[in-house]
């Protein structure tokens, strides 16, 4: 008699104990997140919870009051007062598809500014939507002049335009100064992503008159990657209220998180199970970056990223983005020097040093290495272990003569 109906086993790899290696993460994100952001929280729900550790369930509902913390969170980094301020339960690209969704309906012409992947991502997510997709190009590793984006504006007539802050394949700064005045005096409304480079540039949602700015919880907030801070401008959500047609997806309709989140002043409903943890982590990124100020980390990425150029050109490699004032802060690409292959480096540097840095992304693929310098990990410590490293790497990793 067969003892047993099942037909698979219990795979043996899963119930050998999980070995997660000691690493300090210097890629383009997640980013190693400091002890008190995987045991969030640090304060209050801890003791009500009993436990207090990874993977510890916090709470079974998200406690209003935490939601409410994390939505002034938000408007604190964006600087922004918008009402229509929260956080998807989802990465980065679940605030693009968000933002696209629920701007854009079948037809509606945004004009998308690419310069490297974001832009080509952004693109795509627009044209499953049904829009009419305008492409503004420049080439990887350059940014996008007031002037250019005039001319898009006149040429194309987009209602959206969509424009990436932290080009994290090419290692970017877009200089976002003047872009929103120019977007509403052509009747169009600015879509900027800011994963890569919200804390560690300096952005300013209202200021600005950026429309819709989102952002990821991996990058300089050092919480773990799933939950994706987000806002809308009064501007925008009146686009959302003139929608014709719902947007395509339940899981993103924002006039449902509006309420989810409390920024609709209607009692809140159901609508989907909060990644908990994610929340409460995103949390305290947050308030980690409350405590130290806006001002401070700016500098600080600035500071450090300088440092760890000067230090790879001190060591005769060329920087991917010729103009100092358009790198980004948190992450540098640099050219995969002659001779190296670029995964031998990476591979090197994380079996001798423990240290994760990246290869290309999209456009560089194979042509730069990217080193990410985000939250906690932006330190002259970081800097000097990562040269440290790759000094060691151009030594001992194989060379071809060709
Ligand atoms: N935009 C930018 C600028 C990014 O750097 C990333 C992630 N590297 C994303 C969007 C997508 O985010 P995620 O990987 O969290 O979905």
């Amino acid at each position: 008699m067969a003892t047993s109906l099942l037909r698979v086993c219990p795979p043996g790899e899963l119930l050998r104990p999980l070995a997660v290696p000691e690493r300090l993460l210097l890629g383009p994100g997640p980013t190693s997140s400091p002890p008190l952001l995987l045991l969030a929280p640090r304060r209050g729900w801890s003791s009500s919870a009993g436990a207090r550790g990874a993977g510890a369930m916090l709470a079974s509902v998200l406690p209003p009051q935490v939601m409410d913390e994390i939505k002034a969170g938000i408007q604190y980094a964006f600087q922004t007062r918008n009402r229509l301020s929260l956080a998807l339960s989802g990465s980065g690209h679940c605030a693009m598809e968000a933002a696209l969704f629920n701007l854009l309906e079948r037809g509606d012409t945004v004009l998308v500014a690419i310069n490297g992947i974001w832009g080509q991502r952004a693109a795509e997510i627009a044209r499953r939507v049904g829009a009419n997709v305008c492409e503004l190009l420049k080439p990887p590793g350059k940014y996008f002049t007031p002037q250019d984006i005039e001319q898009g504006l006149v040429q194309h007539k987009p209602l959206v335009l969509f424009i990436t802050h932290g080009e994290s394949s090419t290692g970017v700064l877009q200089p976002l100064e003047g872009l929103g005045e120019l977007c509403h005096r052509h009747g169009c409304l600015l879509l900027v992503d800011a994963v890569a480079s919200l804390g560690g540039a300096p952005i300013f949602m209202d200021q600005q008159e950026i429309d819709v700015l989102y952002s990821g919880s991996q990058k300089v907030l050092n919480a773990p990657p799933g939950s994706a801070p987000i806002s809308f401008s009064e501007r925008a959500r009146d686009k959302l209220l003139r929608r014709k047609t719902k947007p395509p997806s339940f899981y993103l309709d924002m006039g449902c998180l509006a309420n989810y989140w409390g920024c609709d002043g209607e009692p809140r409903r159901y609508h989907h199970t909060a990644p908990i943890n994610s929340f409460f982590s995103l949390r305290e990124g947050l308030a980690l970056l409350a405590e130290r100020g806006l001002e401070s980390s700016w500098e600080r990425h600035r500071a450090n990223c300088s440092l760890l150029c000067q230090g790879l050109l001190d060591m005769g490699l060329e920087l991917f983005v010729e103009e100092e004032q358009a790198r980004l802060p948190t992450i540098t690409t640099v050219r995969v020097p002659e001779g190296y292959s670029w995964k031998d480096i990476t591979a090197f540097l994380m079996d001798k040093h423990g240290v994760e840095i990246a290869g290309g992304l999209g456009p560089t693929a194979g042509k730069v290495l990217r080193i990410g310098l985000m939250g906690c990990n932006s330190t002259r410590d970081s800097v000097e272990r990562v040269l440290g490293a790759l000094r060691d790497a151009l030594q001992r990793c194989p060379r071809s003569r060709l």
